[in-house]
């Protein structure tokens, strides 16, 4: 069927003194339900602001959409204002963020943070609400339920936290869930329990989740398909087994070859183009040890397709690399 969100053209600008930034520069993609899709870059990617625009949840400075569409179930969200998506998010768009702190008021107790929350979107007595809410609180695994109500936030561990948040998130039953890095601050095992509790809500739910993160494992553990962003615009996109079995990018190829051990992207050399005046070209022509002339003239390379499904590069090597004469130029046997 048609997707559930579908991202087009989107650029999100943030004006500062130095200038305007171009955060988010052209990024297309689409989620349909009970599907996640993972965009994946390091800080200064854009990924965040990307998330950040679909309801126009900026946080500082604040940023604007200059142009794209954002089509979720028919309703293009780019051409509304903040004000007017407010009813959207919280009800068939939920946010889950990497620090539950933010995401919870210290001043009031879990149970009437979720059982107003449940109320705001359901027109139920606050009976059932509790109900609902000790309900849900148990589902994302939080152990005697009932007496986590009249807990304050602070009274709870950072996984506990983590997994009120995404109660939160869910007592709406939220059709799109937008999560960033939500698990990033959490240990290891805390972390694998949250992401098979969100495989198995979304199961349930039939949600459509886009997951932000920097962490090429948690992709793996996550992912139907990969967005892959670089300085603002996408790099790479395809099924998560496509990009990780034939990673067709160089850049790609490079976050992929940091993965053992640690799983960041930070052992590429070199650093991200500037955001306020960027490069013509590839934007990776910097840190690219392919790039040549022509990666560095007009616009970004266009989107060719690569092994797989949907499976799309956007690079100048890669639509010519059956070229012997580039692939001796590139240096390669
Ligand atoms: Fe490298 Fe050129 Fe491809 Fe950019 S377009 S990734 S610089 S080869």
């Amino acid at each position: 069927g048609d997707p559930l969100l579908t991202v087009e053209n989107l650029r999100t600008v943030f004006d500062t003194d130095d200038g305007q930034v171009q955060a988010v520069d052209g990024v297309d993609f689409s989620v349909h339900r009970g599907e996640t899709v993972c965009i994946v870059g390091e800080s200064g990617s854009g990924k965040t602001v990307t998330s950040e625009s679909i309801t126009q949840l900026f946080k500082s400075p604040p940023g604007s959409i200059a142009d794209g569409s954002v089509v979720f179930d028919g309703d293009d969200l780019a051409a509304r204002s903040a004000e007017e998506l407010t009813h959207i998010r919280g009800a068939r768009i939920s946010h889950i963020f990497q620090n539950p702190q933010g995401a919870l008021n210290p001043v009031y107790t879990v149970g009437w943070q979720l059982i107003e929350a449940i109320q705001l979107h359901q027109d139920i007595k606050k009976d059932d609400a509790r109900e609902e809410a000790v309900d849900l609180l148990s589902r994302v695994g939080i152990p005697e339920a009932s007496a986590r109500l009249d807990d304050y936030p602070h009274e709870l561990s950072g996984g506990m936290k983590q997994r009120v948040m995404i109660a939160m998130a869910l007592a709406c039953q939220p059709d799109l869930l937008i999560a960033d890095e939500p698990t990033t601050a959490l240990d290891v095992t805390i972390q694998a329990q949250i992401l098979r509790l969100l495989r198995d809500l979304q199961a349930e739910f039939e949600m459509g989740i886009i997951f932000i993160t920097h962490d090429l494992g948690v992709v793996a553990e996550i992912a139907d398909r990969v967005v892959v962003m670089y300085a603002g615009k996408v790099m790479e996109r395809g099924s998560v087994y496509d990009v990780f079995e034939s990673p067709s990018h160089p850049y790609t190829k490079a976050l992929l070859e940091c993965l053992p051990g640690h799983g960041s992207l930070g052992g590429i050399p070199g650093s991200l183009p500037d955001p306020i005046d960027p490069p013509e070209g590839c934007r990776f022509a910097d840190r690219c040890p392919y790039a040549m002339e022509e990666c560095r003239t007009g616009a970004q390379p266009a989107f060719e397709s690569a092994a797989g499904d949907g499976h799309e590069v956007s690079c100048v090597h890669y639509q010519t690399a059956d070229d012997p004469s580039v692939l001796e130029r590139v240096g390669a046997d």
